[in-house]
C-alpha cells in the first residue's frame, strides 16, 4: 500500500512520469499548436507576449510612458474620476498572441489553460494576491452560464484561491440582467450597460475585508468598477481587481 502510495504521489515519480509523457506525447504550445516548450508555449509565441511592467498607473494599471519611480503615479483619467476600485492590475497586454490563448479559454472549452493563467498571475502580480482575503469572480448572468457551460472568470479565482490558501466566495456577487455584448460599445455606453446589473447576496463573505475581484480582461474597466461600487456598498473593506490581460489604446 506504500509503495502504491509512493509510485503516486512522491514528487520525484510524478516528475519521472512527465518526462516520459513528454517523450511520447511532446507538448504542444497552446497558441501555434507547434511544439512547446516547459512553460507550455513555443519561443515565438512567448515572445509575443507583452507583460504589462511596473511602469502604470496605480489604480487603473493602465502602461504610463511618463513615470517616476518614487511615487504613486496614477493617470490622468483616475485623477480626474477615480475608478471605485483600489488597484486593477493586469498580467499582459491585450494583444493577438493573448487573445488566441484567451478565446479558446473562454469560448472553446479549453479549461486546461486555467492552470497557465495562474501561474502567470502567481509569478507577476504577487502582491495584490497576497493582500487580499476573499477571491471573487466576475459573475455571469445564468442565461450566458447555460450556453457557455463554465464562467471562465470563477475557473481562475478558484484555482487562484486554492493555490494562495484564499477564501474563494463565487456567489457574493450575481449579475441579475444579461448585458448585451459591451464589444462596440464607447467607454461611456458601456459604464451604463452595467449599471444596477450587479447584486451582492452574501454581504457577510465580505464585510470588513480585502477583496480581490478576477476577470480575464479588462477593456475599459466599467464592468469591474461596477462590481466594486456595489461590493464596498456592502462592507467590503477594499476591492482590488485581477485579470489576465488589459486593453491598452495607443
Ligand atoms: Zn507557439
Ligand atoms: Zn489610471
Amino acid at each position: 500500500m506504500n509503495i502504491v502510495y509512493f509510485v503516486f504521489e512522491s514528487k520525484e515519480m510524478k516528475n519521472f512520469f512527465k518526462v516520459i509523457l513528454d517523450f511520447l506525447i511532446p507538448p504542444t504550445c497552446p497558441v501555434c499548436h507547434k511544439r512547446g516548450s516547459n512553460e507550455g508555449l513555443c519561443p515565438e509565441c512567448f515572445s509575443g507576449l507583452e507583460f504589462i511592467g511596473k511602469q502604470k498607473c496605480a489604480r487603473c494599471g493602465r502602461p504610463l510612458d511618463v513615470f517616476l519611480p518614487e511615487i504613486e503615479n496614477i493617470c490622468g483619467q483616475c485623477l480626474k474620476k477615480p475608478p471605485h476600485f483600489h488597484r486593477a492590475e493586469a498580467v499582459f497586454k491585450y494583444n493577438d498572441t493573448i487573445k488566441r490563448l484567451i478565446l479558446p479559454f473562454k469560448h472553446g472549452d479549453h479549461i486546461e489553460l486555467t492552470e497557465l493563467f495562474v501561474r502567470f498571475m502567481a509569478a507577476n502580480n504577487r502582491e495584490i494576491i497576497d493582500k487580499n482575503q476573499v477571491i471573487i469572480p466576475v459573475p455571469l448572468h445564468w442565461s450566458r452560464l447555460l450556453k457557455r457551460k463554465y464562467n471562465q472568470a470563477a475557473l481562475l479565482a478558484k484555482r487562484l484561491a486554492k493555490r494562495h490558501h484564499k477564501i474563494y466566495a463565487p456567489l457574493v456577487l450575481k449579475r441579475t440582467k444579461s448585458t448585451k455584448s459591451q464589444g462596440h460599445l464607447s467607454p461611456k455606453e458601456r459604464s451604463k450597460n452595467v449599471r444596477g446589473v450587479f447584486v451582492v447576496k452574501q454581504p457577510e463573505q465580505i464585510q470588513g475585508k480585502n477583496v480581490l475581484l478576477i476577470d480575464d480582461v479588462f477593456t475599459t474597466g466599467a464592468t469591474a468598477n461596477e462590481c466594486a461600487k456595489v461590493l464596498l456598498k456592502s462592507g467590503a473593506k477594499s476591492v482590488d481587481v485581477l485579470t489576465i490581460a488589459r486593453v491598452v489604446k495607443n
